[in-house]
């Protein structure tokens, strides 16, 4: 079958590879040119982390060891008090548990690599997609030399969270569609190597949780780490001239900002991006002409606090995969199958949401730090019957819907088992009582207060 997939992005380069596999022909379309011979663009984050469900989906294509031999493990967080003071808090009781730093451009540039070694894969580079007509297949495209034109029965949107695809199905009668941004930017900064060594612990992402707002830094190949300020977006308006930004960051991240040589230069010239959330649905439609589906941001786009927008597209494709198992390789069957994918995402967009709360205010907490250490020694007491939210999330490829019900049903066993607990030493303390000859839950007459 001849396939069209709308963007050479992370999700849409793996999709390629999976469906190659499959000897389906792939033609992918990318308005920008390509990064291997321009380099990447800049302004998008320029590492991400990448945990089990991306790395389970490049494993299925045999570009998992490719892919990680560049990448930084992190096994936890280390949260950055205002006083210079650190804390590390492992993601998983199991210590050899890491998500990993990845550059994206890279992973972009391997992706595309393993894409276009495929046979029946090209990329089409500098074609902007400009329009779609389902009724009919054709596609038209910007491109440096003037408009272009192709027609498909199979067309993939993988162009992103501000979709051209999504942009035309949701302009059909049934789709519903709804985006909904943060009051929060980011913006990235970087703190250099020093002498060519990394100069914050290099196995951490780092946190500095400042109530209403955090930064956050991730550990790059060449010992330089890429932070990212998530503040309200009237705080970035606020911090107008270099000497205001300089006494800032004295002033609240203190420890990183002697790292940062260039910080003003940085802030005053990296862009604030926009984080949002969207959903459609449904993500496809068939006419006799021409399927059209979406997978990837072009479907869900999410907040990245949990770090999985590129794992759940990376797992999209891998349920894609699925889903044409189970119709035969029939492309307007298995896009309706893949429909059941929004339970998951759904989830996933909810506790990234919640998660951003978690990571700038709760993390520096002494509760938040007692509770994640009895977690991680539930895990070890009860392995296999009791598992964070976070293992689950990040360690485990349990699909995302699946993850909320164990969790909600480890509570319930959990609160009930603490009742339990209590009625049970309630029960000893009054048999011990009565052994004695007291009353259980008052004073007897022998007592002397
Ligand atoms: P994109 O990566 O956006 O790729 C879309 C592609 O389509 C691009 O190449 C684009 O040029 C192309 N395109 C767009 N429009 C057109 C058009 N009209 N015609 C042709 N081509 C087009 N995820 C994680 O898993 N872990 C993280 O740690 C993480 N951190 C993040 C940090 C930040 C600050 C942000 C913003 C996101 C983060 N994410 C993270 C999310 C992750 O970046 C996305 O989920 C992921 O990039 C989605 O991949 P995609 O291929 O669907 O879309």
């Amino acid at each position: 079958m001849e396939v069209t997939i709308v963007g050479a992005g992370l999700v849409g380069c793996l999709l390629a590879c999976f469906l190659a596999r499959r000897s389906h022909r792939v033609t992918l379309y990318e308005r920008r040119q390509d990064p291997r011979e321009r380099g990447a663009d800049r302004g998008r984050s320029i590492n991400l982390a990448i945990s089990e469900r991306g790395i389970d989906a490049l494993r299925r294509v045999g570009l998992d060891r490719e892919v990680l031999k560049d990448a930084i493990p992190m096994p936890g967080r280390m949260m950055h008090a205002l006083d210079g003071g650190l804390t590390f808090q492992p993601y998983s009781a199991d210590h050899r548990q890491a998500i990993n730093s990845i550059g994206r451009a890279e992973l972009n540039m391997k992706l595309l690599d393993a894409a276009t070694a495929l046979p029946g894969v090209e990329v089409r580079f500098g074609h902007r997609l400009t329009g779609l007509d389902e009724r009919t297949g054709r596609l038209t495209f910007e491109t440096e030399t003037g408009p272009g034109e192709a027609r498909a029965r199979v067309v993939i949107g993988a162009d992103g969270a501000f979709s051209a695809v999504r942009a035309r199905l949701q302009a059909l009668p049934g789709v519903s569609f709804s985006q909904s941004y943060l009051d929060y930017g980011y913006k990235e900064l970087t703190i250099p190597a020093r002498g060519g060594a990394f100069a914050l612990e290099r196995g951490a992402l780092h946190i500095w949780p400042r109530g209403a707002s955090m930064m956050i830094a991730l550990p790059n190949p060449d010992g330089s780490f890429t932070c990212t300020l998530f503040w309200p977006h009237r705080a970035f308006a606020e911090l107008g001239d270099p000497a205001r930004v300089r006494e800032h960051f004295a002033e609240h991240y203190p420890d990183a900002s002697a790292l940062m040589p260039d910080l003003a230069a940085d802030f005053a010239a990296n862009p604030v991006g926009h984080l949002v959330t969207m959903r459609c649905d449904p993500w496809h439609v068939t006419t006799d002409a021409a399927v059209v589906g979406l997978v990837g941001d072009a479907a869900h786009a999410i907040v990245p606090f949990y770090g999985q927008g590129a794992n759940c597209g990376f797992e999209d494709c891998v349920e894609l995969d699925r889903c044409l198992d189970e119709t035969g390789d029939d492309f307007a069957g298995a896009l309706a199958l893949f429909e059941r994918r929004r339970a998951d995402t759904d989830v996933i967009a909810r506790l990234a949401l919640a998660n951003f709360v978690e990571m700038r205010d709760k993390v520096g907490s002494r509760m938040f730090l007692a509770g994640k250490r009895l977690e991680h020694a539930l895990e070890r007491a009860l392995p296999g019957r009791y598992a964070s939210r976070y293992e689950l999330v990040s360690f485990s490829t349990t699909p995302y819907a699946e993850v909320e019900r164990r969790v909600a049903r480890q509570r319930g066993w959990a609160a009930g088992g603490l009742l339990l607990g209590a009625a049970g030493l309630a029960g000893l303390a009054g048999l011990g009582m009565m052994a004695r000859g007291r009353r259980p839950g008052g004073l007897d007459k022998t007592d002397n207060p």
